[in-house]
């Protein structure tokens, strides 16, 4: 759980925090007719920087796991405006002259050099490249193929599970090159400014990094007498996946009308598949009945990392404003039953 500072426009207008951490991965919530605490893996509070994030949220284990070879996902949610994107990626740069200072970067950047330093001290065995989708109003479409976006087929096969066709992968071998690709990639996106968030997300957007590690099983020791080749020695495919998730939003308080409302829609739907799909997955196993996967594109690309065999971080970001509250609570409570969904590696 993310907490995020009381923003100017909040403090000005005098609202409350209602949202107080209290050691040891809990959170009290209190206000008018609500006392509850809940418990969680990792709690940051308002003073917590991007780097405490990164090293207390597990990050930086996930991202270990993923050169191993396993589907690592992290994604960000919560009501729009609470931080999800400043997790990610850090506060938007002002210009494109003028990047975010080192210290504010988020779990994007971070894990990026990580891997790299990684990559660098492996010689040639990793080879990497990225992936970035968006989905915008129920259409996947790729930001890093250049032109206008057009929407790309969402298939699915046996062996892969859902994939998504002709998607572009862009191999890089160096930090400022990924993050060339983040840039120009969130740059295409689709955002609208309304009232609770001028650069509000309007769609749900995932970069994946493709890493092939052709050392293969290095970490395994094998009986000498089965060792095979050096060069047979299986190669391993992992991924790892950053999810923006558009913040799910009443169009009320929003002041969405027209075209943002039929976004808005959209968002909350494929918002309450992924919601239906954690609640189910949330049940022991013996009581599961079908997960409902196929009822949003987002809940198909996430199947994997919801209910197969990725290992998953949710990070879910909440405003410590009294005015938050409902949407706070409901965050908490969705939190909650995400913990309690496993995954088979
Ligand atoms: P979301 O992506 O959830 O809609 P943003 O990440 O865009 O929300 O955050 C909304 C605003 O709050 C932005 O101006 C952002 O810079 C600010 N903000 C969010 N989290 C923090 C934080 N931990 N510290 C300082 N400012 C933050
Ligand atoms: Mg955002």
């Amino acid at each position: 759980i993310r907490v995020r500072p009381l923003t100017c426009t909040e403090t000005r207008r005098g609202d409350r925090p209602v949202v107080h951490s209290l050691g040891n991965g809990t959170v009290h919530v209190t206000a008018a007719r609500h006392d509850a605490t809940f418990g969680f893996s990792a709690v940051f509070d308002a003073g917590a920087s991007q780097e405490a994030v990164f090293e207390g949220s597990g990050m930086r284990q996930l991202v270990e796991l993923a050169i191993d070879g396993f589907s690592c996902t992290v994604f960000a949610f919560g009501q729009t405006g609470s931080g999800k994107t400043y997790t990610l990626m850090g506060p938007l740069s002002q210009s494109e002259t003028q990047p975010a200072a080192p210290g504010l970067l988020g779990l994007m950047q971070r894990s990026f050099a990580c891997l790299l330093e990684q990559s660098r001290s492996r010689g040639s065995d990793l080879a990497l490249s990225a992936s970035y989708l968006e989905i915008y109003n129920e259409q996947v479409r790729d930001l890093l193929s250049p032109g206008p976006p057009c929407a790309l087929p969402l298939r699915w096969s046996k062996t892969r599970g859902f994939y998504v066709e002709n998607q572009l992968r862009v191999d890089f071998e160096s930090l400022e090159a990924i993050a060339d690709l983040l840039l120009q990639g969130s740059q295409r996106r689709q955002t609208s400014a309304h009232t609770l968030n001028r650069h509000s997300s309007r769609s749900h957007a995932l970069l994946t990094i493709h890493i092939h590690n052709r050392a293969g099983g290095t970490g395994v020791t094998l009986p000498i007498m089965c060792v095979p080749q050096p060069s047979a020695c299986p190669s391993k495919q992992g991924t790892l996946c950053f999810v923006d998730l558009a913040g799910s939003e009443r169009v009320k308080e929003t002041g969405s009308s027209g075209e943002l409302s039929v976004e808005a829609n959209n968002i909350n739907r494929s918002l309450l598949a992924l919601g239906h799909c954690i609640s189910l997955l949330a049940k022991p196993r013996g009581k599961r009945t079908h997960i409902p996967y196929r009822d949003s594109k987002l809940t198909r690309l996430l199947a994997r990392s919801l209910g197969g065999s990725g290992i998953t971080l949710m990070v879910a970001c909440i405003s410590p404003s009294s005015r938050c509250l409902s949407e706070t609570l409901s965050t908490l409570h969705y939190a909650s039953r995400a913990r309690r969904v496993t995954t088979k590696p």
